[in-house]
């Protein structure tokens, strides 16, 4: 309750001009030949060249200084418990800190997280809390009213008391039918106490994300990766905090089937590894870098690819969408000669700016290397 956010008063009209470059987060036209962007109460309603939209009105005016564009970073793993404090590592602050590095958006845990955490939005930053774990006592009717109760995800199945895939297969299209998403642990224990989750298992349960297919951290063996990359359409998650090369090898496979609509990112934060407040950075670069992809595209993974899936407004920048942005530049001193060429090197770009539904909530970030050149508001 701590945190006090900047509300807008009355109606707002944000414009974003000189727009250096503009990703889009989908993946059918990465890069969208434009300079400016308008944004009315919170939701995108233009996108085009200065001299063709209607900037009169506006009350907030950032002048991107020929910097880059992005939807908001989403972030499609966490494990936020009570508010913005992490038991695992005893730390305040990390989602705020995240907004720092990248997050709009964030799946949780706890089944009491849904309304306290669509009140509680520390620096503005989207959490979409209250994913129960699945256990075997559950009922159809459960599923009915968590549903009736806002509940739009179900925590990682496999971390709860199901672990067989007949069960698991049997709830989570319970889930489905109620409007209720789903994603599996994949691969060996995390931490004690949790289980191996098999290629098997994670066929026949049929949820609708297969989290972390790179493990968490403990990875499957490649032959299962392919086999379940191949067995299915659903989403596959790479997640920071899981086995590097696994994630590199799914991209593989992904590319080779043409599938890679179906990739997406996250941290699986706050797990052992730690909290990651530049783990969605890292990923893009990750996979970007050592898996030779286009950054345009490695963005994507990160925007577009994750709101399409889970059903989000934000992760794309087209109107009607979520006004929500990163505007960010190569990193100071990259050996990159733009952004895209400094993430394909394996560089972190600079963050000089966040707005989440059309407000600026931070600008030139604590925690990424400082950006050569930063937006600036120039009107009010
Ligand atoms: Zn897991």
């Amino acid at each position: 309750m701590a945190h006090d956010e900047p509300q807008a008063a009355g109606p707002t009209k944000l414009v974003i001009r000189n727009i250096g470059l503009l990703l889009s987060g989908a993946m059918e036209k990465p890069i969208l030949d434009a300079d400016t962007i308008v944004a009315e109460n919170g939701k995108i309603t233009g996108i085009g060249r200065a001299k063709d939209l209607n900037a009169e009105g506006a009350t907030t005016i950032i002048d991107a200084n020929g910097t880059t564009v992005t939807p908001g970073l989403i972030d499609s793993h966490v494990h936020p418990v009570a508010g913005d404090w992490t038991p695992r590592q005893n730390q305040i602050g990390w989602i705020a800190s995240f907004l720092h590095g990248d997050v709009v958006g964030l799946k949780a845990m706890a089944i009491f997280a849904q309304r306290a955490f669509w009140t509680l939005r520390p620096g503005g930053v989207k959490v979409h809390a209250g994913a129960p774990v699945i256990e075997n006592e559950m009922v159809e009717e459960d599923f009915k009213e968590l549903a009736a109760a806002g509940v739009k995800l179900l925590g990682e199945v496999g971390l709860g008391g199901v672990k067989d895939g007949p069960t698991a297969r049997k709830m989570v299209g319970w889930a489905r039918k109620y409007g209720i998403q789903s994603t599996i642990h994949t691969g060996g224990p995390s931490i004690p106490g949790s289980g191996l989750i098999d290629k098997d298992v994670v066929l026949e349960a049929d949820t609708d994300v297969i989290g972390h297919i790179n493990g968490g951290h403990t990875a499957l063996p490649d032959n299962q990766i392919r086999c379940i990359c191949e067995g299915c359409k659903r989403g596959l998650e790479l997640v920071h905090n899981g086995n590097e090369r696994s994630a590199l090898y799914t991209l593989r496979i992904a590319r080779e089937m043409n599938d890679l609509s179906r990739v997406i990112l996250g941290t699986d934060a706050p797990a052992g590894s730690g909290v990651q407040p530049l783990g969605i950075l890292r990923m893009v670069s990750l996979l970007s870098s050592l898996g030779d992809l286009p950054a345009e595209i490695a963005f994507c993974f990160a925007t577009g690819n994750t709101a399409r899936m889970r059903a989000l407004d934000c992760g794309i920048i087209e109107v009607g969408r979520s006004a929500d942005f990163v505007i960010m530049d190569r990193a100071q001193h990259s050996a990159g000669k733009n952004i895209l060429d400094s993430v394909q090197l394996g560089d972190l770009p600079g963050i000089g700016m966040t707005i989440i539904d059309g407000i600026v909530r931070t600008q030139r970030s604590r925690n990424t290397p400082p950006a050569t050149k930063v937006p600036e508001i120039v009107g009010h």
